[in-house]
C-alpha cells in the first residue's frame, strides 16, 4: 500500500512462467495485489471479474497476442494502465503499441530493479488519478450541497409570511422576499445590489436601517421597532438586528417586517371601550368621592368620629380610582389622536426647574438629595404642549422618588445635544432587571416584589409619558440596574 492508502490490483499476462512469477514476486513486494494469467485470453477473463488498474503483458503470446489484449481493454476500460512486455530489439511494436494507448513498455530481459522503476512510475500516475477523482468528487458533491442547500434556504426565506430585508454594510439589499416587496411597493423583479437609500420612500424607516446597517447598535442591546403606516389601513412593524461575523465584524442588518394591521385595529377598538368606560365610571365615583367629604366634615363637626377611620380609606381609594380614569382617558385620547394640544415654545430647563423646586418636599420627606443640574448656556425651545410635557418629567421624578429607598439619591440634568433637547433623570433606587424594561412602557404594568409590593401605582404614568414623547417626534429610554437605580431619559427636537 503506498501513502494514499491506495492498493493496485495488476495483472501480469505472459506465456512465460518465470517471468509471471518473478513479476508477482517482485511487485508484491511493493504492496500491490498481484493477479498472473498465462494467455491473452485468461488475462482478459480476469479483467472483467476484478477491479485491475494496471496490466503488464506480454506482447508475444500464442493465441490472442498482446496488441490485441490492448485493444480489448482500451475499449473496455481506457483508464487501465498497460505496460507492454517486448521481445528482443522488438522497438517498431513497442512503439506502435505505445500509439495504441500503452503507458510504458520494459524489454526483456529486465533485472527486478528495471521492472520496480516502471510499475512504480505507472502506480504513482494510478494514484495521483485516483486523488484528483476524489477530489473532484468531493468538489462536486459540496457543490451540489451548497445549491441544494441554498435553494432550501430561499424557498424558506420565500415562504415566510413576514418580510425579511437583509443589508450589507453598504446599505445594499442582498436578499429581500416576496413579502417585503409587497409591503415596501418594490417591483418583484428589482434587482438584488440596489440600495436602501433608492428603494425605501419612508424616512423613517431608512434611518432606522440604517442604525443597524452601520451597526452603530450592538446585537445585544434591547433595540425598539419601528412601526409604519402604509395606508390608513394597514400598519407595518420592523425590527432590526445587525448582522456580526464570527469574529465580531459588522456585515450589516437584517430587518424582520411584520403586518401589525389587526393588531392596531384591535388596540383601538381596546382604547375606544376603554375610555367609554372610563367616562361612564368617571361622573358616579365623583360623586361618591364627594359625598364621602361631606360625610366625613359632617362627623367631624357632630365629633362622631367612629366610623371616620374606613371612611377616609374609602374617599383614599376613591381619590386613586378618579385618578386612574384620569389616566385612562389621557391616553386613550393620546393614542386616538383626539388630544388637543396647545403648542407653544417650551422653555425646558425653566419648566424642569419649577418640577424639581415643587418636587422637592416629597424627597425630602423620604431625606432623599433632589438635585438639578442645568446648563450654563442660554437654552433653545421645543415645541410642545407645556402641561403634557410637565407630566412627562413630573411623571419620571416621581417615579424616582417612590421606587427609591430613603436616604437616597435622584439627579436630574438638562442639556441640549445633537438638536436634541435631552433632560435625564437618574436614582440609586431599587432598579429594573433586564426582562422587565420594554415591559414597563406597556399600559397597567407594574413590577410587583417585595420592595415596590406596597408602592401605590396604577401602571400608567410611563405609558402616557411614552405616548406623549411618540407625539412629539422624541424618544424615551431607560437604563437600569437592580439594585443600582435606574436612569430615564427624554429626548425632544429643538424647535425650528
Ligand atoms: P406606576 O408608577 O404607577 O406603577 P409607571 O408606568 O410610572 O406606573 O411605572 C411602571 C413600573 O415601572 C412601576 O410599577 C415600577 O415597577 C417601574 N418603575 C418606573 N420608574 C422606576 C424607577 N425610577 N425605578 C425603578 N422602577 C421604576
Amino acid at each position: 500500500m503506498n501513502k494514499t492508502g491506495f492498493v493496485p490490483q495488476i495483472l501480469v499476462i505472459d506465456d512465460e512462467r518465470d517471468i509471471r512469477e518473478g513479476c508477482e514476486r517482485i511487485l508484491s513486494r511493493m504492496d500491490c495485489n498481484v493477479h498472473v494469467a498465462d494467455n491473452g485470453q485468461a488475462g482478459l477473463d480476469i479483467i472483467e471479474k476484478e477491479d485491475i488498474c494496471m496490466v503488464i503483458c506480454d506482447i508475444k503470446m500464442p493465441g490472442i497476442d498482446g496488441l490485441e489484449v490492448l485493444k480489448q481493454i482500451k475499449e473496455k476500460n481506457p483508464y487501465i494502465v498497460v505496460i507492454m512486455i517486448t521481445g528482443f530489439s522488438t522497438v517498431e511494436t513497442a512503439i506502435e503499441a505505445m500509439k495504441k494507448g500503452a503507458y510504458d513498455f520494459i524489454s526483456k530481459p529486465f533485472s527486478p530493479d528495471q521492472l520496480r522503476i516502471v510499475a512504480r512510475r505507472a502506480v504513482d500516475k494510478l494514484s495521483l488519478e485516483q486523488q484528483a477523482r476524489e477530489l473532484q468528487q468531493q468538489q462536486e458533491q459540496s457543490l451540489a450541497d451548497l445549491v441544494a442547500e441554498k435553494s432550501r434556504m430561499r424557498t424558506i426565506v420565500e415562504s415566510l409570511p413576514n418580510g425579511v430585508l437583509v443589508t450589507n454594510i453598504y446599505g445594499q439589499i442582498v436578499l429581500i422576499n416576496k413579502m417585503a416587496k409587497s409591503f415596501l411597493d418594490l417591483p418583484d423583479d428589482m434587482v438584488i445590489g440596489e440600495t436602501i437609500a433608492d428603494c425605501i420612500q419612508d424616512d423613517g424607516l431608512y434611518e432606522y436601517m440604517m442604525k443597524f446597517t452601520k451597526c452603530s447598535i450592538s446585537d445585544d442591546e434591547a433595540v425598539e421597532s419601528y412601526e409604519m403606516a402604509l395606508d390608513e389601513e394597514r400598519y407595518i412593524l420592523a425590527q432590526g438586528r445587525p448582522v456580526v461575523g464570527e469574529d465580531g465584524q459588522c456585515l450589516g442588518a437584517v430587518v424582520n417586517l411584520s403586518d401589525i394591521s389587526d393588531m392596531k385595529l384591535f388596540d383601538r377598538l381596546k382604547s375606544e371601550f376603554v375610555a367609554k368606560v372610563s367616562h361612564e365610571l368617571r361622573s358616579p365615583l365623583s360623586v361618591i368621592h364627594g359625598q364621602l367629604g361631606m360625610v366625613l366634615r359632617k362627623n367631624e363637626k357632630q365629633n362622631q368620629d367612629g366610623s371616620n377611620h374606613i371612611l377616609g380609606r374609602a374617599k383614599e381609594k376613591t381619590q386613586t380610582l378618579i385618578s386612574m380614569i384620569g389616566d385612562l382617558l389621557d391616553i386613550s385620547k393620546i393614542e386616538s389622536g383626539k388630544d388637543e394640544q396647545t403648542l407653544a415654545n417650551v422653555q425646558v430647563d425653566e419648566l424642569v426647574e419649577k418640577i424639581v423646586e415643587f418636587l422637592i418636599p416629597q424627597a425630602e420627606e423620604k431625606k432623599q438629595t433632589l438635585s438639578l443640574k442645568l446648563p450654563s448656556t442660554p437654552f433653545p425651545a421645543v415645541l410642545a404642549d407645556p402641561v403634557a410635557l410637565e407630566s412627562v418629567y413630573g411623571n419620571l421624578i416621581v417615579n424616582a422618588i417612590k421606587y427609591t429607598p430613603e436616604k437616597g439619591n435622584i439627579q436630574v440634568r438638562v442639556c441640549v445635544k445633537d438638536k436634541q433637547v435631552i433632560v435625564t433623570v437618574k436614582d440609586t433606587g431599587f432598579g429594573i432587571e433586564k426582562k422587565h424594561l420594554s415591559k414597563i412602557f406597556e399600559k397597567f404594568y407594574r413590577i410587583k416584589d417585595d420592595q415596590t409590593r406596597l408602592i401605590n401605582g396604577t401602571g400608567l404614568g410611563l405609558p402616557i409619558a411614552k405616548a406623549i414623547v411618540d407625539t412629539m417626534q422624541g424618544e424615551i429610554l431607560v437604563k437600569s440596574q437592580p439594585g443600582k437605580g435606574s436612569e430615564f431619559t427624554v429626548q425632544l427636537p429643538v424647535a425650528q
